[in-house]
């Protein structure tokens, strides 16, 4: 018998799920489902994402519903939108030869008539982000009165994002004598409070330690010099040629130019953050999950509800401000039942804050030494090797040349032959990485001495403030148009201008100080395609550019953080290190071009990605 049909799964469901490769239940499954189907119990799921929860939950929803009738029986709440899209085509797959299920996806972002429309037609299972979802209660346009179930998926960002109380005001709208039940990847004590909240005497099930990450999770670290960061995390790329990761930074501004920075480098990187239209987050994401973007660099909010799985590396640029953040991040790796590793770039006086990641994930952090250049040659060799066995031969076209080859080649025997093709990728990293330095922080480095992240405030002219506004070349901007742009909106002379540091999604402009007021009052209602145009002053965003809230912006930010006295958190400074030795120059300005337009395709791995010696490396292919 399917273990699924023990388990208390029907046919018609068992054999859907068997079509999506689903053959065992995962560990959460195999304890929640019987549970669940029960329908009697409030739940407590502490489960990371990818080990199967949606299945767990969304299962037992499929048997107990009745789909003969068309009203919502079923709120699924969740924090963001991809995982809203991704819970909703879950179930309709889980569902698939079932009759009569309508699933609606409610996420803001997105035309709210049609999910209105959807609405209206009659659904039994409603899956939703906390704003959109009371946007339409506020409308009238939905009744909960019998619903049945709620499941609160991922209770933990939901909090983290601020919408306890769009929750609260939410679930009031949902019969006392529902079924709530609750997941998350960790525990903080807000989320044990909503439990206590809306639930009584819940089931509770813990996969694994609390708080813990994956049991399929290796966590290294690495120290360096700050001033090496950029070209240690490019490093441990090149030493891993098949990487296909997640890279985080902690603010939108560090994602974007080392993403920028990256595909300088002939990377085959993007950027994921919340200053991007939500059509240029969906194609990137979209590149990604088709695995034409080897490297995913994006901010922690950004990031969330990111469901792909095979992501070999996390790789942590810099270290989350709140620990549970990390247990997120590297959740993104390990899923359904894979291995990966999750990767901390740190300083030498960062060493603290693994101690204080291990003792809440319960695991320990292997140091390693950023390989030096020679290993990468021979790694990097060995992968092309690897690749000439796996690459598929397209016999129909090649026959034809072949004659001619063997020709060109008579001169050569076999070993020759091996040693040439084998050469046309290994001069070329030997070439850069002659001469590479240890990129090591020395052990006896005296703390002090290592400044840590530096600042990258410019220096502002006399007499000028220093403004920053959310809109940069990506915006199709150019210097003149910014200037255009301010001008128009502000009523200010150009004369009041002073530099303007156009960015990529971002831009930083002065002003003479006594008209700082009025460019703020010009923009306070200005859209631009369709986004609020923001203006801060720099000194705050250069101080840490942090990204909140996700689907609204402001979203509240979490006490907490790491123990100790909050020196981390608190500390300024955007984590800008400084240029790279290798790669050649490190940062540099974002041109007017728009990012899509600069990334190439599919460049596999990263192999046969550059050429030249320690200057610029260029995409070959
Ligand atoms: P989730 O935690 O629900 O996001 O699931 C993570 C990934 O595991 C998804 O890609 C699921 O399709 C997959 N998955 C869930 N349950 C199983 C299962 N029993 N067997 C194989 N894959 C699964």
């Amino acid at each position: 018998m399917n273990p699924f049909s023990t388990l208390g799964i029907r046919h018609d469901i068992v054999n859907a799920i068997t079509e999506l490769g689903f053959e065992n239940p995962t560990p959460i499954q195999e304890q929640a489902i019987p549970v669940l189907l029960s329908g009697s119990n409030d739940f407590v799921g502490l489960a990371q994402t990818g080990t199967g929860k949606t299945a767990a939950f969304g299962l037992p929803l499929l048997e107990l519903l009745d789909f003969e009738e068309n009203y919502p029986q079923a709120l699924i709440l969740c924090p963001t939108r991809e995982l809203c899209l991704q819970i909703t085509s879950d179930i309709n797959k889980y569902s698939k030869s079932m009759k009569n299920v309508n699933v609606v996806a409610v996420y803001g972002g997105a035309n709210i008539s049609d999910q209105l429309r959807q609405i209206k037609r009659g659904v039994q299972i409603v899956v939703a982000t906390p704003g959109r979802m009371l946007d339409i209660i506020n409308r009238k346009a939905i009744d909960f009165s019998q619903v049945g179930y709620v499941v609160l998926d991922e209770a933990d960002e939901m909090l983290n994002m601020g919408f306890q109380e769009d929750i609260d005001i939410i679930l009031s709208t949902t019969p006392e004598d529902k079924k709530t039940w609750l997941f998350s990847a960790t525990m903080p004590t807000e989320v044990r409070r909503i439990a206590k909240k809306y639930m009584t005497d819940p089931f509770e099930l813990t996969m694994g330690t609390k708080n813990t990450g994956n049991v399929n999770i290796e966590h290294e670290y690495y120290v360096v010099r700050a001033r090496d960061k950029y070209a240690a995390f490019k490093r441990i790329v090149d030493f891993n040629p098949e990487i296909f990761g997640i890279v985080f930074c902690r603010t939108k501004i560090e994602t974007q130019e080392i993403a920028e920075s990256l595909v300088k480098d002939g990377y085959n990187a993007d950027a994921l953050h919340g200053d991007l239209s939500q059509q240029q987050r969906d194609k990137v994401m979209k590149r990604y999950r088709d695995r034409s973007l080897q490297l995913l660099i994006a901010t922690d909010v950004a990031a969330r509800g990111i469901d792909v799985n095979d992501v070999t590396h996390v790789i942590n640029y810099s270290l989350p401000d709140e620990i549970e953040n990390y247990t997120h991040r590297s959740g993104r790796t390990g899923r359904a039942g894979k291995t990966g590793i999750s990767i901390a770039i740190i300083n030498s006086k960062e060493q603290g804050k693994i101690r204080q990641i291990e003792r809440v994930i319960g695991k320990q952090f292997t140091k390693a030494e950023i390989p030096n250049g020679f290993d990468v040659c021979e790694k990097q060799l060995f992968a092309l090797i690897h690749k000439v066995h796996q690459v598929e031969v397209n016999e129909e076209q090649i026959e034809q040349y072949i004659p001619r080859i063997m020709d060109e080649f008579k001169d050569l025997d076999k070993e020759q032959i091996i040693k040439r093709f084998a050469s046309l990728e290994f001069n070329s990293f030997l070439k850069y990485y002659q001469n590479a330095p240890d990129l090591n922080a020395p052990a006896h480095e005296d703390r002090a001495g290592d400044r840590g992240d530096r600042s990258f405030k410019s220096s502002t002219s006399a007499g000028f403030t220093r403004l920053f506004m959310n809109l940069g070349s990506v915006d199709d901007f150019t210097r003149g148009d910014m200037l255009g742009f301010i001008c128009n909106n502000t009523k200010i002379s150009g004369k009041s201008i002073g530099k303007i540091d156009l960015k990529g999604v971002f831009t930083f402009f002065e002003v003479e100080n006594a008209f700082v007021d009025q460019v703020q009052q010009g923009f306070k209602s200005v859209d631009y395609q369709g986004r609020p145009v923001r203006i801060e002053l720099a000194g705050e965003r250069e101080g840490g550019e942090r990204e909140r809230g996700g689907e609204r912006s402001g979203g509240r930010e979490r006490s907490g953080g790491y123990g100790g006295g909050g020196g981390y958190k608190g500390r300024s400074g955007g984590n800008r290190e400084g240029g790279s030795r290798e790669g050649g120059g490190g940062f540099r300005d974002f041109s007017g071009k728009r990012r899509e337009d600069r990334v190439g395709g599919n460049s596999g791995s990263g192999a046969g990605r550059r050429e030249g010696g320690s200057g610029e490396r260029r995409r070959r292919n």
